[in-house]
């Protein structure tokens, strides 16, 4: 797979007609905004409840996302559906996304072993994330792992220190004018996406490679606990109210 220090971005391939969820998954099926298009199998876009109050962002999709199209269908997806549901957040209601929509990967002899994408891929695929956000309206963005972290906060935050704190968002990003004058209509004007509140946790894939899992399980639970009592003790408002 080649190396590329620049690539020209996801932005391009974001038409501004793309209102919703669906519009914009539609859209990410074409994109070549990094090199990572040619080797995958497909876009693997984010999916669940697009009223969702908790939208976790991990880093990804792996072999089986790959090749189902879909995000966290694979064990870590079924770990996490669980540690959600264990910390008292309806699986049911969450978004799911990755940082990075492509399979980034290696192959050895027949086996696709998979492989963290670079920073060039991060920021190409960035306008996808901000693109969801905006069209989303979470109180809470739940990043997993550290290049989710990277990602959304920059490099210098370590998930190991800061997780399962409450940061605000976008404030804490490492750009957060990346995140917040973002277009929201087809005409292209620019509105404050909704404030939420960020926490940081591990990948539920690093519950999968822990050395005593049942440790690592409980501390992911732990953090996403943080958040599920940030949601109880906050009020929604009422659909119609906008928010
Ligand atoms: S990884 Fe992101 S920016 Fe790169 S081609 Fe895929 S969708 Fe586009």
């Amino acid at each position: 797979m080649a190396e590329t220090d620049t690539a020209p971005g996801a932005q391009q391939f974001i038409p501004p007609q793309a209102d919703t969820i669906d519009e914009l998954r539609a859209a990410a099926t074409g994109c070549q905004g990094c090199e990572l298009y040619r080797n995958a199998s497909q876009t693997v876009f984010g999916r669940g409840d697009e009223t969702a109050r908790v939208v976790l962002v991990g880093e990804q999709p792996g072999d089986l996302e790959d090749q189902k199209g879909l995000p966290f269908v694979g064990p870590a997806g079924r770990l996490l559906r669980k540690a959600v549901d264990d910390a008292g957040i309806d699986p049911q209601h969450i978004y799911l996304t990755n940082a990075v929509k492509h399979f980034r990967f290696e192959l050895r002899g027949k086996r696709r072993i998979h492989q963290s994408p670079d920073r060039v891929h991060i920021t190409a695929c960035r306008p996808w994330l901000v693109a969801e956000f905006a069209r989303l309206h979470p109180e809470i963005v739940v990043v997993l792992g550290a290049t989710a972290a990277k990602a959304l906060l920059g490099p210098s935050f370590r998930v190991t220190k800061q997780r399962g704190e409450l940061l605000p968002w976008p404030a804490s990003a490492q750009r957060p004018e990346d995140f917040t004058r973002v277009p929201v209509d087809s005409e292209g004007k620019v509105a404050d996406a909704p404030a939420a509140r960020l926490l940081a946790t591990i990948h539920p894939s690093a519950v999968l490679r822990a050395d005593d899992q049942d440790v690592a399980y409980a501390g992911l639970v732990k953090d996403l606990t943080v958040g599920a009592r940030a949601l109880a003790a906050a009020v929604r408002p009422t659909a119609g109210q906008g928010g």
